[in-house]
């Protein structure tokens, strides 16, 4: 089965996010045939590294982004970058409620809105903990996608909030380090704390 759809995913070249919408849906139904990854939990050391550039775009990296859109779903995450699956990688996936998922390879904030906003956030490597962010509104992005293709996306809302999030992972960054030290204190201990359980 696993050949199978490796058939089918090179028989349909995906050169856009409608067509990948297509291919996840499928994959979706196939979910099994791909290895969960192991996602890493704070006070794991590559959560703390600068990733990498990505500098070779073949199947073998479309089919781990695949598994890492597979796996951030199976969490109930909106986000997952390359460091918490393990992969000292600037890349990242993300979905957001009602919108395909996105693939970004070697992204490269070029704008962000004056305005900041809090929003709630939380992360798949640090379960269980949630915390108000200030962050700005708006973003503008320039990536890279799987075909090595360049693209430019801006984005507001949640979709600017998590694109934020998980390109701050790729510079070792994690939400907790932008509130004050007292909170992240203590969300660290609260973390711990369920841990123990
Ligand atoms: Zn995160």
């Amino acid at each position: 089965m696993r050949e199978h759809l490796k058939l089918f995913l090179c028989s349909t070249s995906a050169p856009d996010i409608t067509c990948y919408k297509v291919l996840i849906d499928h994959l979706y139904h196939f979910e099994y045939y791909y290895a969960m990854l192991e996602i890493v939990t704070l006070g794991n050391d590559i959560l703390r590294k600068k990733c990498a550039t990505v500098a070779v775009f073949d199947d073998k990296l479309n089919d781990f982004l695949q598994a890492m859109i597979v796996t951030m779903r199976e969490g109930n995450g909106i986000g997952l970058a390359g460091p918490q699956v393990g992969v000292e990688k600037r890349f990242f996936v993300c979905q957001v409620p009602d919108q395909e998922p996105f693939i970004f390879i070697n992204p490269e904030l070029i704008g962000t809105s004056e305005e900041v906003i809090p929003y709630e956030e939380g992360c798949l490597s640090i379960p269980g903990i949630y915390s108000d962010v200030v962050r700005p509104a708006w973003v503008k992005v320039q990536a890279w996608n799987v075909k090595g293709r360049p693209f430019t996306i801006e984005a507001d809302g949640i979709l600017a909030r998590v694109i934020q999030h998980e390109m701050d992972h790729l510079k070792g960054v994690l939400f907790i380090d932008h509130v004050g030290e007292k909170k992240r204190t203590r969300l660290i201990r609260t973390y711990e704390k369920r841990l123990k359980k």
